[in-house]
């Protein structure tokens, strides 16, 4: 297995959310989430015969993917973690990160600070996207539009089907980790589709894979680039991960939807990207610890999880 670095380029709006209303798809998604990645290059490479069976490969992936986040200007943008704050009054980042990962490590609480040197509160940053040392504030372009509904089998409108929805503009690019079987060392460059409405021209993206740029940092404290499943120990493929500390904000949200058995997954507690966790590594993880160890749930895999990446690592993807 090799751990590569994805970089998609959107050659069409793409229609990426994260939450289903009544009207449609209407709350964007700054990031593509590491299953919907992951769906989206196995579906091209079993279009293009690399890959045999979707129900073997949903049972037994042998690709991984992290969340994709935007590129910057000024490189990758990365979860801010649960220990960066912003100051509006000085326009400055405060960042704890790694003055409080010996705290961490040897058990004692951190020391959250909740106003800046000049007195003003500070904001956290937990929850958005960063780029660059520092630490700015990253977004993706998107526009709203109404579309409406076409009948497949008649080829027309159908009545009452408006759909509301935000796209992400075409020509925002995204990096993400990737775990790939060698055989498909020859696959440099692909055509997928990332998101809703493919066959009306949305969503199609250009990905080109390269060897990921990380060196092996040292364990014990993690970020997590992905959200986290708040489990004492995950274990796959080899592979073994004990939590011991995780420093973050759950949230419930729906696992998703399975098109392999076409029925809507069930919901998780997760906790959200940017957490900082204490963690116990051991087994054969390789790069499998930075695209995240699947974990079953009931009859359903879960990805797209619990990719962790130690705290050496996530600065030197942030390009310092
Ligand atoms: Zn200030």
């Amino acid at each position: 297995m090799r751990l590569l670095e994805a970089r998609i380029r959107l050659e069409s709006p793409a229609i990426i959310t994260t939450r289903r209303t009544e009207r449609g798809f209407v709350k964007p998604s700054e990031s593509i989430p590491g299953s919907t990645l992951r769906g989206a290059i196995v579906t091209a490479l079993l279009r293009e015969g690399r890959v045999s069976s979707a129900e073997e490969e949903s049972r037994k992936p042998t690709i991984l993917a992290s969340p994709a986040y935007p590129l910057h200007p000024g490189g990758r943008s990365l979860p801010a973690t649960l220990f960066m704050w912003y100051c509006e009054k000085c326009r400055e980042a405060v960042d704890l990160t790694r003055d409080l990962k010996e705290s961490l490590l040897t058990g004692s609480e951190p020391e959250i600070r909740l106003t800046h040197a000049c007195g003003e509160p500070l904001r956290p940053l937990y929850g958005s996207l960063i780029a660059t040392k520092r630490l700015e504030r990253v977004g993706v372009r998107s526009f709203r539009a109404t579309s409406v509904a076409i009948s497949k089998s008649r080829g027309s409108a159908v009545k009452g089907m408006l759909f509301d929805y935000e796209a992400v503009a075409e020509g925002t690019e995204f990096w993400a980790l990737m775990l790939a079987p060698d055989a498909l060392e020859e696959v440099k460059e692909m055509e997928i589709f990332v998101g809703r409405g493919a066959s009306r021209g949305f969503g199609r993206a250009r990905v080109t894979f390269s060897p990921a740029p990380l060196q092996s940092g040292e364990g014990g404290v993690f970020i997590a680039l992905s959200p986290l499943t708040p489990l004492g120990e995950i274990e796959w493929g080899g592979c073994r991960v004990r939590l011991k500390r995780a420093f973050g904000r759950t949230l419930r949200t729906m696992a998703g939807w399975d098109y392999v058995r076409n029925a809507p997954r069930p919901f998780v507690s997760l906790v959200q990207r940017g957490s900082v966790v204490v963690a116990e590594v051991d087994g054969e993880c390789g790069g499998l610890l930075s695209v995240g160890l699947p974990v079953r749930l009931e009859d359903f895999l879960l990805t797209g999880v619990n990719a962790l990446i130690p705290v050496s690592s996530y600065y030197q993807l942030l390009g310092e």
